[in-house]
């Protein structure tokens, strides 16, 4: 008997974490002022992973305004996401980390060309490996995630074929801000209105 398919590989050793009252875990290293880039490259391609990439960025951009991810496309970026062979067969990506101390240097994300890939469009679709979560989840961990005990986070080390898991929890997006702390707003000052006054 076949063992179901898993579509997340571990992409990084985890941080030791002792009874946290959150799920997550964090890799302890980051990019420097939460600045990065981030290309691909299409060579071995089975699927255009075009617009997965660019979800996966906003999905972790609107969660923390401390981050500034800017997408080249068709470029080697600090994040490289390319097509290959994974080590783990039955894993769809795996995402290497190269750090020097605390600070990210650059980080490969490998997609396995071997797996059935697809956008999936409900929220469960047999056999298809959805290619915005896998990309969300592995994104996570080259922005300095490891992985989360909550079983509905994007950074739960698992996710079964034909599943779809898209959507950052509460414990998510606390671990990115606690990568990249967002600034507090000084009152009045980064969204000052200015409401026209209306007669009446
Ligand atoms: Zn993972």
């Amino acid at each position: 008997m076949r063992p179901s398919p898993l579509l997340f590989g571990l992409a990084a050793a985890l941080a030791a974490s002792p009874a946290p009252a959150h799920g997550y875990t964090l890799e302890g290293t980051s990019w420097p002022g939460g600045t990065l880039t981030v290309g691909y490259d299409p060579q071995h391609a089975p699927i255009d992973a075009n617009a997965a990439i660019m979800l996966a960025i906003a999905t972790w951009q609107a969660a923390d305004p401390a981050l500034h991810i800017a997408y080249l496309g068709n470029r080697p970026g600090d994040v490289t996401i390319d097509w290959g062979a994974v080590p783990a067969q039955a894993d769809a990506a795996v995402t290497h980390l190269y750090p020097v101390g605390p600070v990210f240097v650059s980080a490969t994300i490998t997609l396995n060309t071997a797996m059935p890939w697809g956008y999936q469009t409900a929220s469960y679709e047999a056999g298809v490996a959805d290619l915005p979560s896998t990309l969300i989840h592995e994104l996570g961990h080259a922005l300095g995630l490891g992985h989360s005990t909550d079983p509905l986070a994007v950074m739960f080390p698992s996710l079964a074929l034909g599943d779809r898991r898209r959507t950052l929890t509460v414990d998510d997006i606390a671990a990115i801000r606690a990568v990249y702390p967002p600034k507090p707003l000084a009152d009045g000052l980064l969204f000052a209105t200015h409401t026209p006054e209306v007669a009446r």
